[in-house]
């Protein structure tokens, strides 16, 4: 298949040297190459396993013993080259995923969508949408061959789920109430990690006040201490922020820790937030994983 996988981590190295590098817009072309190239992968891979079946059923009809194990090792050898494409495609996915997630279309001026300034409403929506895809991926991929690496994986895309629809969906009451569903998912992941038994956290670390992880009902209250909100219901209406080493805070809180760029390391654990210095300031703060193909 010519060396599909080679190209792929090409288009994705000078794809992440580009956005390091400011350019951005072509940072994220490049990921969408990178992208495509994975998916033919995919295709290509379930074409080799098509094949190797069928010769494995007409082998073992023909009786030959060691023609059929043969062909078994040849089947296994398949399966396993399809779920590494089928991971890698998740990966491409999650990647083109935070790279359009943290995109600012500085299109000159156009729709000034009032404050916040985390990007525009469509670039999140497309970002849930290849994070959600790329989910599908990595299920497809499960059922193919599983690997304890995946929950990994797997938790990463739960948590930019979570972040993206509660601090940039363009939607809040949608937003929120989605991402309070992720959170539930991404609870469930966590209990599979081997010795696990983490859990999300219920109280900001910044301002030491509770949190509900999982509760999409509260009203769509914009800002922290806006009078006459229409808070509806329990929670307090506050979006939450959770980072890759899964501690979470209000989106305001870790904003204002953020605005201190020395300080972009997370108060509980001191884990480092990877921010590139340009996204600091866009709100693409909103932890977002990366992912190595
Ligand atoms: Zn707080
Ligand atoms: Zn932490």
């Amino acid at each position: 298949m010519g060396d599909i996988p080679g190209e792929a981590a090409a288009a994705l190295n000078l794809a992440n040297t580009l956005s390091r590098v400011g350019r951005k817009r072509e940072g994220v072309d490049m990921m969408r190459v990178a992208l495509d190239l994975r998916k033919r992968q995919v295709i290509a891979a379930e074409e080799a396993l098509a094949t190797v079946m069928t010769r494995e059923t007409s082998a073992s009809a023909s009786g030959g013993r060691d023609a059929a194990s043969a062909e078994n090792n040849r089947a296994a050898y398949a399966r396993r080259s399809l779920a590494e494409a089928l991971r890698s495609e998740a990966a491409a996915k999650a990647n083109l995923g935070t790279a359009v997630a943290s995109f600012d279309d500085d299109a000159p001026a156009g729709g000034g969508n009032g404050g916040g300034g985390s990007g525009s409403g469509s670039n999140a929506l497309d970002a849930i949408e290849l994070f959600e895809d790329a989910l599908s991926s990595l299920k497809k991929k499960a059922r193919v061959v599983a690997d304890a690496h995946d929950v990994e994986l797997e938790i990463g895309l739960l948590l930019n789920l979570s972040n993206v629809n509660d601090n940039q969906h363009p939607d809040k009451v949608a937003g929120r109430a989605e991402a309070a569903a992720r959170r539930g998912e991404l609870a469930d992941a966590m209990a599979k990690i081997p010795g696990g038994g983490r859990s999300l956290s219920t109280e900001c670390a910044i301002c030491l006040e509770a949190m509900s992880p999982f509760d999409g009902e509260c009203g769509a209250r914009v800002d922290g201490d806006g009078g006459g909100g229409d808070i509806r219901a329990k929670g307090d209406g506050r979006s939450i922020t959770t980072l890759s080493c899964l501690h979470g805070y209000h989106t305001k809180c870790w904003d204002k820790v953020v605005g201190d760029k020395h300080a972009a390391a997370c108060p509980e654990c001191r884990k480092r937030q990877d921010l590139a210095a340009s996204d600091a300031r866009s709100g693409a703060a909103r932890e977002r994983v990366t992912v190595h193909a």
